[in-house]
């Protein structure tokens, strides 16, 4: 047999129709594709976290539960009193925990859409279904009478609720989170990977509710090659999902730069304001430009649209001018023409301004 009928024989059939995902090697492009934080650690702090790596025995195998780790990351991002951490190796590897534990026969995620795309990705990972719910074609907010009317006709096991939203950009009405968390019997999964940017959360609203989980992530804070995620929640759920956590998921390298980086919280939430106000002026000068259409943004990033111009016109015009960004033409109807930019440091905004205005 031809070993491209092995493959097709053995491999899931969801498998086979699936494209790996896409990383796109930036080159020497200015890189606004993908949430990174644009700045580097200051030359004193670099040398403090290389002394602190050179304690690091790498012949041992890491703390598998990581509990210093665990307890500073409770402290800083002010995890409520009885409430526990599950780590991951990002955000992405407690998606797949928690639907790995979720994933009965027929069970069902459920999402609005556009959103992160991991949720329905995962869902097929692990032979689940997945329900998109579409959001508000103008503003991109939760069509909250949709929602409840899916929930009740799918029950889902769980929903996950992107808070900032991702590609959108924004937060969606806390109370009509609230409403979702009422209305369902499954878990809500607050994703809050752009907290730092967004100053809202439902980590203080955890006791209130049986069946919310709130998920950060260090990488959009300025660690994202760390590889480091977290679920908040009570342990009743966290001790079930730790059941499918592979073995020392969280290396000795990011439990020691983890460790280090939170005892520096200060200096990462200083960057966070830089890059606010950074999204305020790149998001001023972009809606200067003419037929351009932007959405505000509470996170990082800014989600915008030109107006006679596809988005394909656009990225390959930024690319040819030095700049990569992220486009999302073709991935979802309501996303038609749409890109996505990073904001980066003012030099970088300036040049993508720049290229822009000679492409609209
Ligand atoms: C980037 C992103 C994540 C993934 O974060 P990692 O911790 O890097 O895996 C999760 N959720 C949303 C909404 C994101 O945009």
């Amino acid at each position: 047999m031809a070993i491209q009928d092995r493959v097709k024989k053995l491999i899931r059939p969801e498998i086979l129709t699936l494209n790996t995902y896409g990383v796109v090697d930036p080159g020497d492009l200015i890189k606004l594709d993908a949430m990174e934080n644009p700045w580097p650690w200051p030359e004193e702090i670099k040398h403090a976290w290389l002394q602190r790596l050179e304690k690091v025995s790498f012949n041992r195998y890491p703390d598998a539960r990581a509990m210093g780790l665990r307890l500073r990351l409770g402290e800083t991002m002010g995890v409520p009193v009885g409430m526990e951490l599950l780590l991951g190796n990002g955000s992405d590897e407690i998606i797949q925990m928690i639907l790995l534990a979720l994933a009965k026969p027929r069970a069902v995620v459920m999402a609005p859409t556009p959103s992160f795309v991991m949720y329905a990705l995962t869902a097929q990972f692990v032979g689940m279904e997945f329900v998109p719910v579409p959001l508000r074609p103008k503003d991109f907010m939760l069509d909250i009478e949709m929602m409840c009317a899916a929930i009740r006709k799918y029950q889902p096991a769980v929903i996950f609720l992107a808070y900032p939203n991702n590609p959108t950009g924004n937060l969606f009405e806390s109370d009509e989170i609230e409403t979702i968390i009422q209305a369902t019997e499954g878990l809500v999964v607050v994703d809050e990977a752009y907290h730092a940017f967004a100053g809202k959360s439902f980590m203080p609203r955890l006791p209130d509710y049986k069946n919310l989980l709130v998920m950060r992530t260090l990488s959009k804070l300025g660690l994202a090659g760390l590889r480091l995620g977290m679920l908040a929640g009570d342990p009743a759920w966290l001790q079930e999902f730790d059941k499918v956590r592979l073995p020392y998921n969280i290396n000795s390298l990011t439990q020691a730069s983890a460790e280090f980086a939170l005892e520096h919280f200060d200096f990462f939430q200083q960057q966070a304001a830089r890059i606010c106000e950074e999204r305020t002026r790149l998001a001023a000068n972009m809606a200067g430009l003419s037929n351009i259409e932007i959405w505000p943004s509470a996170a990082n990033f800014i989600l915008f649209r030109v107006r006679g111009k596809t988005a394909d016109d656009i990225f390959q015009g930024l690319r040819e001018r030095g700049v990569l960004i992220k486009k999302f033409d073709g991935v979802d109807t309501l996303l038609e023409g749409c890109l996505r930019v990073t904001v980066g440091t003012p030099q970088e905004n300036d040049v993508f301004i720049k290229a822009l205005n000679g492409l609209v």
